[in-house]
């Protein structure tokens, strides 16, 4: 061994991140957190920071008084289409608030009174970090573990298990490695005495994978993920024996634009769309979806408008230019050419070859469906629409690999189980996206934040009991 530890924790996302820094603080021993990029924060780092918590003080404040965990988790348990696993959603969903307490805390700035419903949801329960990014969540939760005394180490690659029969004893490290260069730095052996934590995300980024689970995905679709969400770690803990399940079960982000690059300002713009806006498909004109509905129902509603030869029609968003003025969102957005203001309905039609009278009959009927307060083409929960009147702020949409709801199965404990015994791998643990069977058929927005912090409170007490 080069190295002896009592907690290893491998990835430094929301779920590496809360659960060294509550190991610490529950007195776990030394806690060294490895990391094999030349950064922090993982996919963590780059989403776009909404983070549900039922009972927020936002939320008391603006009089819902009627949400709790359970509420979330009868959402959840909706989108997952009898796929998710209830006990662990109800356990993640009852830490929310600690997690939530635990950022503040650690100095994490939230958007002053900003407490918002989003996709699938049935009541308005996402709060937002002050910079619309989960970095501002990872660097804070970072601050607090090197004050506490966690230890990080940044290009530290986990490539092996060091196992004894059925139980972890520590890890193979690529120390000094350069991602992507496999043959980067040297080999150590890290010993851990209580434990080794995965908390090393998904793998939509591993092609290889990605299509082997799921060749529906075409492989041309962008991806909104970090470049190191290749999942080695979860291949890795399969081939010493754990159990991976609906690894098929991979989420597309329905708030892409075809028009930018990876994450990018869609998902800040399409908040706005999707609550003030209508998606249209612009090679009929007619809208597509109840905008507000969970990603899964978005994406497949989306990526069904093709041209006749097959190709993607980019659905239409748009929403009133003059009931935004000055948003930030908007203006960076149209700067950077991934929206555009369109003065009427007949400019819009020409520049994106929409049919021009069903495209007015649309936006005529929908805003006599605003004014009755009722949508019956979908159904849409109505308190947020608004009668759509020129000019407008429109995006073009299409939906970007985003999430692995698949990965390795836990007891809802975090203990990563074996595939033939069905009991843990002892030592072993799991921790946010890497875990799966968590939420079946489609994770809600806002509950992988909630997932990989709430972890932090969850994790550490199984660790102390298998001690
Ligand atoms: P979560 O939201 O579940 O915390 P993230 O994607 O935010 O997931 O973070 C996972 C982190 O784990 C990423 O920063 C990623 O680079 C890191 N990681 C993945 N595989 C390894 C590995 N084999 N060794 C070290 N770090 C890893």
């Amino acid at each position: 061994w080069h190295e002896e530890v009592d907690l290893l924790v491998i990835g430094s996302g929301f779920a590496g991140q809360s659960v060294a820094v509550n190991a610490n603080r529950e007195g776990l021993g030394k806690v060294l957190v490895l990391e094999k990029m030349q950064v922090i924060g993982g996919n963590s780092a780059i989403n776009g920071g909404w983070f549900a918590v039922p009972k927020n003080p936002v939320q008391l404040a603006q009089g819902i008084n009627d949400d709790s965990p359970a509420e979330l988790v009868k959402d959840q348990m909706i989108a997952a289409r009898g796929m998710g696993n209830e006990q662990m959603l109800t356990k993640i969903a009852n830490e929310a608030l600690n997690a939530y307490n635990m950022c503040l805390d650690a100095g994490v700035k939230f958007k002053k009174d900003f407490n918002i419903q989003v996709g699938g949801h049935n009541k308005a329960r996402a709060v937002r970090v002050e910079h619309g990014t989960g970095g501002d969540i990872v660097t804070k939760l970072y601050e607090a573990g090197v004050r506490e005394g966690v230890d990080y180490r940044l290009q530290y690659k986990v490539e092996d298990f060091i196992m004894n029969g059925n139980e972890i004893e520590g890890v193979v490290v690529r120390r000094g490695y350069r991602f992507p260069d496999e043959s980067t730095g040297e080999l150590i052996n890290i010993r851990a005495n209580k434990g080794v934590v995965l908390a090393t995300g998904g793998f939509t980024r591993n092609m290889e994978l990605r299509a082997a689970v799921d060749p529906s995905l075409d492989p041309s679709l962008d991806c909104t993920n970090h470049l190191g969400a290749t999942g080695e770690a979860t291949l890795t803990a399969m081939a010493h024996g754990a159990l991976p399940v609906h690894m098929n079960m991979i989420q597309t982000g329905h708030w892409g634009s075809p028009d930018e690059g990876g994450f990018g300002w869609s998902n800040a713009l399409l908040s706005i769309g999707w609550h003030k806006g209508i998606a249209v498909n612009p090679t009929t004109g007619t809208r597509i979806m109840d905008e507000r509905a969970d990603r899964l129902t978005c994406s497949t509603a989306i990526m069904a408008c093709r041209h006749k030869d097959g190709s993607p029609a980019y659905p239409l968003v748009f929403f009133n230019k003059n009931d935004h003025l000055g948003d930030a969102r908007v203006t960076r957005a149209v700067r950077d050419e991934m929206a555009w203001e369109m003065d009427s309905l007949e400019q819009m039609a020409d520049k994106f070859n929409v049919p021009l009278a069903q495209l007015k009959a649309t936006v005529k009927q929908w805003n006599d469906y605003v004014a009755k307060s009722e949508d019956p083409d979908f159904n849409r929960k109505m308190d947020t629409a608004v009668k759509l009147k020129a000019p407008f702020v429109v995006s073009r949409v299409w939906p970007k690999v985003h999430y692995c709801m698949g990965g390795l199965k836990t007891d809802i404990d975090g203990r990563v189980v074996n595939a033939r015994t069905m009991k843990p791998i002892k030592s072993l643990y799991a921790a946010g996206e890497v875990i799966g069977g968590v939420h079946g058929h489609a994770r809600l927005s806002s509950c992988a934040c909630l997932e990989g912090l709430a972890m932090g409170f969850i994790l550490p007490k199984s660790i102390k009991a298998d001690a």
